[in-house]
């Protein structure tokens, strides 16, 4: 059997090896040094935002964000329902009430106009919401001018959740820097990889801070251990960091990597009857996963080609399940279009790697083919 085509594998460029033994060499093993400073300046000025606070998890910077905003119990949080768990495990980490809004067609992101539909209705309630967390799927900017607005009018902070989209852009704006707050991740899976880890950032520097503080179990300057409030340990090893700034170099390369895997699907496929998410003009996506959907596809379910697929060793996955359809979510209240579970049932993600080679490539396409006849 040939080696396993993954999903999306973590790819190293070379130099973070050199970062790393670096820390080895000064012994900066520790939750903090020159690497964590280094890879916060990286992110700051990859994105054109002053601020970041580099964390063990983008988990982590979500939570971070919403003790910020003061979320307490009961609160409630507006957030995209078509997403990984990880956007809404931290509201209830703070005892609040997510609320979940649906999909719009278009970027299969949160749409706006559920969104006002959520806010109105629970103003009228008595209960307005005390954040919103907006998160671009796969890469694709999602409509947060729209929202951006709406959380202006209303003045309820939001939270971008670009977890999946670090180096896509709006109208040449980078994601993770419309909201109040912007979190990335850094996890195995993801564009780049630290192993493990996040990042908050904010034009606030106060809030970032704040994160900082609290990611270090919120010690009081004092020369004993002192605490006045209730800490965390979020920060992002020294380690990890040097991992980071590495990657932070051949980011632009591998995005470029992501989107041609993409084109070369849309290519050889569309023409079999699968459709795919399309960038509008405005929009840059990073492609961190390439979905196909089976809207024209006759007589076959996408489990059928991810189980065909995997005979051959080659990593599939379908798409994100819904948080409204999680039996953990199943007594939350939701706004719903529709429109992310008919992408759940219709949709697959194909290997996306950036390290991904022509004749890894040339193989999906040659099983997929054979398994649309
Ligand atoms: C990966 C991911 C997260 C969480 O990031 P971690 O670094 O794994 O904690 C949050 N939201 C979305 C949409 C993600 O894909």
């Amino acid at each position: 059997m040939s080696e396993r085509i993954f999903l999306s594998a973590p790819h190293m460029g070379g130099e973070e090896i050199k970062y790393i033994q670096h820390a080895f060499d000064e012994n900066w093993i520790a939750p903090l040094g020159p690497n964590v400073n280094g890879f916060e300046e990286d992110i700051q000025k990859y994105n054109s935002i002053p601020y970041a606070a580099a964390l063990s998890s983008g988990t982590a910077a979500i939570h971070l964000a919403l003790i910020i905003l003061g979320v307490k119990k009961d609160d409630v949080v507006l957030a995209s329902s078509f997403t990984f768990s990880a956007t809404i495990n931290p509201i209830v980490y703070q005892l609040a009430e997510p609320v979940l809004i649906d999909s719009e067609e278009e970027t299969w992101n949160m749409d706006p106009e559920l969104l006002e539909k959520s806010i109105k209705e629970y103003i009228a309630k008595g209960k307005k919401p005390k954040a919103i967390i907006f998160v671009h799927l796969y890469g694709m900017p999602g409509k947060i001018q729209e929202v951006k607005a709406i959380s202006e009018k209303y003045e309820i902070p939001l939270i971008e959740d670009a977890a999946e989209a670090l180096g896509s852009k709006l109208d040449g704006k980078p994601l993770g820097t419309f909201g109040d707050f912007g979190v990335y991740s850094f996890n195995g899976n993801k564009i780049i990889t630290t192993s493990g880890g996040g990042a908050l950032v904010s034009e606030n520097k106060d809030w970032i801070d704040k994160a900082r503080f609290l990611a270090t179990q919120a010690r009081d300057a004092a020369p004993h251990y002192q605490h006045s409030e209730i800490g965390y340990n979020y920060r992002m090893s020294n380690i990890a960091a040097g991992i980071g700034r590495g990657q932070m170099k051949v980011l632009n390369q591998w995005i470029e990597n992501r989107r041609s895997n993409h084109d070369f699907y849309e290519k050889e496929l569309k023409s079999l009857g699968f459709d795919f998410l399309y960038e509008n003009d405005s929009a840059f996506s990073n492609r961190w996963l390439t979905c196909v959907l089976f809207s024209r596809v006759s007589n076959k379910e996408p489990e059928e080609l991810r189980q065909d697929l995997e005979k051959y060793n080659i990593e599939t996955r379908p798409l994100w399940k819904p948080m409204h359809l999680q039996p953990i979510f199943k007594n939350s209240k939701a706004y719903l279009s529709g429109v992310s579970e008919k992408l759940f049932q219709k949709g697959l993600c194909l290997p996306s790697s950036s390290s991904l080679t022509n004749e890894q490539k040339d193989l999906i396409i040659e099983k997929i083919k054979v398994f649309c006849k």
